[in-house]
């Protein structure tokens, strides 16, 4: 059944509540809609409900096309000065032995490991410390372009930018120019976690604010850049906390129109401060993916991590409002498995990540940083994907 066939029925349907037939002509009428829908939505809404609205907005946006690019992470540490009680990542600062700290040589090292690989993208985001400052990444992405210049760097969070900026004592406008400045392109979506600060302060009570990551990421988008966003859910935050962070983006992006992309991050309770939570169903998962897909109107694309959902839900995941499943990640990355996620090994080469695509009827489509169509892959035929299987061994610093 066509998407426009399932709203249809949906509208016809003599028991829908009138509540949900209007907020289902608000979405198929391409109309906004408030803060006490969206509450409803989470509240009430089915799982079928939710996701023939979701796809319509999706369909609407992107027909069948589904998004990933080519990148590889750098995370310069996994030692924090922060102690969020979600972290499975870090380990604390009097812990320090216990973790590794990456120096500029093996960082630009793993860079010059991608040399002559078809990646289009740097992912650097790690914990913070105080050798990670302004002089230290403005060198590292100078760096980084003079060796790659075609690389777009992707890199660190407001909870980076604002303890460096602090440090240096300069203000958000001023040292996000500093970073333009020296090599930054832009950034990723980390450290949102829930914006509201009744649970903030509970769960990373320490680190930037609500507000600050919001400034932060409006200082950049003013100069031109853009940047993603991320919502941590399913811990001890409520329906409404999630509504609370939706609108904050929501009100942001109709200032700067600066987000590209919107990613839901599902709590996992392995070894961190919370793990005697339960972690929510899958259909919760889904219902809040497509819940953002129909919120966010003016976000442009809704993103599902695989390695951290599996690759089946993200296959799943396709028809509930995401469009875009991120990369051909390779094992660079140890955020995922070390937060207990459903891929441990989280490597994909380019032919597996389009067939999963393949495989229910869309269309993969490689992409830049700023989603720009690098290729269509709907009819590519793969003999063998010898150039790049998304591996590449890390130099071990501290075990
Ligand atoms: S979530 Fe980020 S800021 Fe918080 S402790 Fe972990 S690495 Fe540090």
């Amino acid at each position: 059944m066509t998407t426009n066939r399932k709203i249809e029925t949906l509208l016809n349907d003599g028991k829908l509540k009138p509540a949900f037939r209007q907020i289902a002509e608000k979405v198929f009428n391409g109309e906004r809609i408030t803060k006490d829908d969206g509450l409803l939505l989470f509240q009430e809404g089915t799982l079928g409900y939710l996701g023939a609205l979701a796809n319509h907005v999706r369909e609407r946006l992107h027909g069948d096309d589904t998004f990933f690019n080519r990148n590889f992470h750098i995370e310069p540490t996994n030692v924090c000065v922060y102690d969020c009680k979600f972290c499975s990542y870090s380990r604390l600062l009097k812990k320090r032995g216990e973790g590794w700290e990456y120096t500029m040589d093996d960082m630009m090292a793993i860079v010059k490991q991608y040399d002559g690989q078809p990646v289009t993208e740097v992912h650097i985001v790690g914990g913070v410390l105080p050798q990670y400052d302004l002089a230290f990444y403005t060198e590292f992405f100078r760096k980084i372009k003079t060796h790659r210049p075609d690389l777009h760097i992707k890199a660190l969070t407001p909870v980076e930018y604002h303890y460096i900026f602090k440090k240096a004592k300069i203000g958000y406008a001023e040292g996000m120019k500093i970073m333009k400045d020296a090599g930054l392109d832009s950034i990723p979506g980390g450290g949102a976690e829930i914006f509201h600060p009744d649970i903030r302060q509970q769960i990373a009570g320490d680190k930037c604010t609500g507000e600050q990551w919001l400034q932060i990421h409006e200082a950049w988008h003013q100069l031109g850049g853009r940047s993603n966003a991320t919502m941590l859910y399913g811990h001890i935050e409520g329906y409404e906390h999630r509504i609370h962070h939706l609108e904050q983006l929501r009100l942001l992006q109709d200032r700067t129109g600066g987000f590209q992309t919107f990613i839901p991050l599902k709590f996992r309770n392995q070894d961190n401060q919370m793990s005697h939570l339960p972690e929510v169903s899958v259909i919760e998962d889904l219902r809040n993916y497509a819940i953002s897909r129909i919120y966010l109107d003016n976000f442009g694309h809704i993103k599902a991590y695989w390695p951290m959902i599996s690759r089946n839900i993200a296959q799943l995941s396709l028809a509930y409002g995401v469009d875009d499943i991120d990369g051909t990640i390779d094992d660079t990355t140890k955020i995922y498995s070390m937060a207990g996620s459903e891929e441990q090994n989280p490597a994909m080469s380019t032919p597996e990540l389009v067939n999963l695509i393949r495989q229910v009827n869309r269309r993969p489509i490689e992409r830049d940083t700023l989603y720009n169509v690098l290729k269509d892959y709907t009819n590519e035929v793969f003999e063998d994907d010898k150039q790049y299987k998304g591996y590449v061994a890390l130099p071990v610093v501290y075990q």
